[in-house]
């Protein structure tokens, strides 16, 4: 069989997800529709306090976007002009782009050559006068290890946000991703590991006052219908989203046993090439949800050519560190000023992952790169 003509192997598979839960889908967004609760009301009630309890937190606050939350979150922690918030080199841009949106300027830090998580051991260098939070991004799905981000937060009188957008549901020291800081932030875009059918946010926090803070900026500045004790925006989670968030929630943790047993199909399939290709640097075994599956390799856009060409799908997360994005070329931060970021950006390659992959999918996926590698060494 010409290999082209093999089915794809999709990086995610949400259609699949859909039909494994459609039943249970159609009669939550059908409840929404029959009682027009579209905006606020009882789906997104509902699916707050089911996401704070998940979480173990007092308080979860929808909102429109995980980059709205992040805004959110360091607004209501009094982040403004004037200000600087340390973030990772290494992460999608929504997160300098929430620390600019508050009118802050982003200072990055590199990140661990292991993790690729933000190098604890290089945020002192980076704090000044103007520092006023810091935000840990688990990226791909493992948490930073917080004890050294909080005691330095804790020396300097830094708030602590953390960007969990692609951990939901990771654990370390028995606590879930989010609960390290004064606030943590989720998204809820479709691909990420609980993800709605749209756009969705939402704020975790145990500081109540916080939690109606961020309430309030994220719907108009209001707490009573027409009054406004300051301006806001409109960052709302929708019910049709809250209601399929409720139901995906109660899955959540099914979907991450099924992705950590995925990565470990993946590291058992691919450690017989042996140093042709470097695994994933995982902490512990719950501090990793497996948002992503990040390799690197030497060639990679040569894998990724080949391993198109077998249609199969690959991603890169991410291609370009922030600071040599044309977007931060005013910050004027050149080649060689992250250099552990600049040489990952070149290996990485993200394999498919998701709740729905099979091991055959992976067994082709795992072949592919060997043939590869194998050729190319
Ligand atoms: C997806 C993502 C966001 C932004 O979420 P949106 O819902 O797309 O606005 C923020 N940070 C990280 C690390 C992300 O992966």
């Amino acid at each position: 069989m010409n290999a082209n003509a093999e089915s794809t192997v999709p990086f995610v598979d949400l259609v699949g997800q859909f039909h494994r839960y459609e039943d249970e889908l159609m009669t939550a967004i059908r409840g929404v529709l029959e009682s027009a609760s579209f905006i606020g009301g009882a789906p997104v009630k509902d699916f707050e306090a089911a996401w704070a309890a998940y979480c173990g937190t007092k308080n979860a606050v929808g909102c429109g976007n995980g980059t709205d939350a992040i805004y959110l979150a360091l607004r209501a922690l009094g982040v403004g002009p004037g200000d600087e918030v340390i973030t990772a080199v290494n992460t999608f841009i929504a997160t300098s782009e929430a620390i600019t949106m508050t009118g802050a300027k982003p200072v990055f830090v590199d990140v661990d050559d292991a993790t690729a998580l933000i190098d604890a051991t290089k945020i002192e260098a980076a704090i000044t006068e103007r520092t006023k939070a810091i935000i840990p991004v688990h990226l791909y799905g493992q948490l930073v290890d917080m004890e050294p981000v909080l005691a330095i937060a804790k020396a300097h009188g830094l708030k602590v946000v953390e960007d969990t957008a692609q951990a939901h549901g990771a654990i370390d020291h028995g606590k879930r991703a989010g609960t390290f800081g004064d606030a943590a932030t989720f998204s809820f875009y479709p691909g990420k590991n609980l993800g709605a059918y749209g756009d969705g946010g939402a704020v975790i926090t145990d500081d109540d006052a916080l939690a109606e803070h961020i309430r309030k900026i994220a719907n108009h500045g209001r707490s009573t219908k027409f009054g406004h004790e300051i301006e806001g925006v409109n960052s709302r989670l929708d019910g049709l989203q809250a209601a399929i968030l409720g139901v995906k929630v109660k899955h959540l943790d099914t979907w991450i046993d099924e992705r950590r047993a995925a990565a470990q199909r993946y590291d058992k399939l691919l450690s017989e090439l042996g140093d042709a290709i470097v695994l994933p640097h995982v902490r512990h075994a719950t501090s990793h949800v497996f948002h992503l599956y990040v390799c690197r390799v030497q060639d990679r856009d040569g894998l990724r050519k080949h391993l198109g060409e077998r249609n199969i799908q690959s991603g890169i997360h991410y291609p370009v560190p922030l600071h040599l994005l044309p977007a931060y070329s005013h910050l004027g931060q050149g080649e060689g000023t992250f250099p552990v970021a600049e040489k990952m950006a070149k290996e990485i390659v993200s394999l498919p992952i998701s709740p729905e992959i099979t091991e055959e999918q992976q067994v082709r996926v795992a072949k592919a790169v060997a043939e590869f590698v194998g050729a190319n060494r």
